[in-house]
């Protein structure tokens, strides 16, 4: 079973990608998704990040407050607070998704994509056959659009998409190590096409 790493800048269109993916009949599984499911209340995870950041993350139903989190984790990028919530999530996150590619590989799947937007930084690279990364084209036409995007989406200023981004490895970085770089810079019509491509191909390949 060929297993495809998802990954990309903030906003550049990773959603999108699977997405189109989806529609080929690929199986997608969302890490920052399964991320967000490992620490409900009950699971270990939880615990832990409730022993790390205290009781005032929590909302009144005693369920974690992602936008709470996200504001101490990311407002103070020296503290090492994020990297500390990573060494909880990641582990948790990979558990699960290893127990689901097991499930794929048992069903007779051949390509299994997980989407991951932190791929590289979780030294994720080492556990997927080949990496695909979604990018938007530099410079501040590419910049502002993002921004765009994902104020447009969830509502972030652009002072909180900046730090989003800055705990995130540059562009430069993601393309120099992927294996395949679709770059996000037209029309979603564009982004289709070059995903087919890309699938084609890669399936093509594995086979
Ligand atoms: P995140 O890192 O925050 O999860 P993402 O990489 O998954 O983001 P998407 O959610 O796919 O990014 O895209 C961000 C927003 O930009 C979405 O609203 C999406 O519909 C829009 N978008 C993506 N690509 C294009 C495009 N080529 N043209 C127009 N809108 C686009």
């Amino acid at each position: 079973m060929l297993v495809i790493g998802l990954t990309g800048g903030i906003g550049s269109g990773k959603t999108e990608v699977t997405h189109i993916l989806r529609e080929l009949g690929a199986v997608v599984i969302d890490a920052d998704g399964i991320a967000h499911l490992s620490y409900r209340p009950g699971t270990p995870a939880y615990e832990a990040i409730v022993r790390l950041f205290g009781r005032d993350i929590l909302d009144g139903s005693g369920v974690i407050d992602r936008g709470r989190l996200g504001t101490i984790v990311f407002s103070d990028p020296g503290s090492g607070r994020r990297e500390k919530l990573e060494a909880i999530v990641w582990p948790a996150t990979r558990e699960w998704i290893e127990g689901r590619l097991a499930k794929e590989e048992g069903r007779g799947t051949r390509a299994v994509v997980i989407e991951v937007s932190k791929l590289f930084e979780a030294g994720w690279d080492q556990f997927v056959d080949v990496v695909w990364a979604v990018e938007v084209p530099p410079g501040d036409a590419g910049n502002s659009e993002i921004a765009r995007r994902v104020q447009a989406r969830s509502g972030f200023d652009e002072a909180r998409t900046r730090e989003r981004v800055a705990a995130q490895m540059t562009r430069e970085e993601r393309i120099e190590r992927a294996d395949l770089v679709i770059e996000n810079a037209a029309t979603l019509d564009f982004l289709r096409e070059q995903v087919k491509t890309a699938w084609q191909t890669t399936r093509a390949r594995s086979e």
